[in-house]
């Protein structure tokens, strides 16, 4: 096991490194908020299971989690509706950007995973058929199975989103034509828009997420979040979708399960080992975060620790 001087130190050398190499990426601007943010933030914090903490530059500060949140109604809505979720989304890699409507049409309204937009808005539907106040109780478990109470929505993202988020109706237009959205899209959509608004800094989204490096527990709070076989579930759906068309490249280069959110975060799992945040707000052209993909591979080849 490494020591906590060595992860801080080796941070603190790929910042380096960096720093002489241009950040190609761009800021995600189609959802008019996201595009406020300062550029050139970079925020890393790595937490292990036995909770040691390694931080690096702005890892304290909040910003915008959007996908990486889709975890986080999945795992709520496995617990909820278990195996019988898999009938109305898959578990296979999209290989299609992330708000793609193509592969839908010739699949019949069933998205092909639950972290591209369209399978993340069947989850939402689920939750809106199962919970009474949907937007509440989701918001709930993630503050109960984080420990973090303080865990809010943005509500100028979410709306900012709403308001030109036309793909994303064109996504659930066509799926409710499936069959596949059994609730009011306005509705669903009102969720799924608030769901990727969340805020969390580096170091919360570690805390968050620790579970699935811990068995399902949050070694934290001492909280079964969801059962051992789930846990192994979402880890795999991770590593096979967790970045869009570039879920291939992410395992080959940095070997962890993964989930990026286009405001710029990445959060990845060594099971039985740690969970680690990067935020960098540039994205590159699939819209996973630029720098924050090159962190990380520089990270488990350094540690030469990845699950493979
Ligand atoms: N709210 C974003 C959207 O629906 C999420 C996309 C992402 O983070 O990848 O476009």
């Amino acid at each position: 096991m490494i020591n906590k001087i060595d992860y801080e130190k080796i941070f603190f050398e790929i910042s380096s490194e960096f720093s002489e190499v241009d950040d190609l990426g761009k800021i995600a601007t189609y959802i008019p908020e996201l595009g406020k943010v300062n550029p050139s933030k970079l925020g890393i914090h790595l937490a292990t299971v036995d909770s040691q903490n390694y931080s690096f530059g702005d890892s304290d500060e909040l910003f915008s989690i959007q996908s990486v949140a889709k975890v986080l109604s999945l795992t709520l809505a496995l617990k909820i509706m278990g195996r019988d979720l898999w009938t109305r989304v898959g578990v296979e890699p999209s290989g299609s950007p992330f708000n793609s409507l193509v592969q839908l049409e010739y699949e019949h309204g069933i998205p092909r995973n639950p972290f591209i937009n369209a399978g993340a808005i069947v989850v939402c539907d689920i939750l809106v058929t199962c919970l009474d106040n949907p937007k509440k109780q989701l918001l709930d478990f993630i503050r109960k199975s984080s420990g973090i109470g303080s865990v809010n929505y943005s509500s100028k993202i979410a709306e900012s989103e709403k308001k030109c988020g036309y793909r994303n109706h064109a996504l659930i237009n066509l799926m409710k034509d499936f069959g596949n959205i059994h609730n009011d899209v306005d509705v669903v959509l009102d969720l799924y828009f608030y769901l990727c608004s969340i805020e969390m800094s580096c170091k919360e989204l570690t805390q968050t997420f620790m579970f699935l490096a811990y068995g399902g527990v949050n070694p934290i709070t001492n909280q079964r979040v969801i059962s051992l076989s789930r846990t192994k579930r979402i880890n795999s759906v991770m590593l096979m979708c967790g970045f869009y068309d570039e879920a291939g490249e992410f395992a080959f280069k940095v070997g962890l399960p993964g989930k990026s959110g286009v405001g710029g975060g990445i959060v990845a799992i060594h099971p039985g080992k740690f969970c680690i945040a990067v935020w960098s707000p540039k994205l590159n052209k699939k819209g996973n975060s630029y720098k924050g993909m090159k962190v990380l591979e520089a990270l488990t080849s350094k540690t030469k620790c990845s699950i493979f």
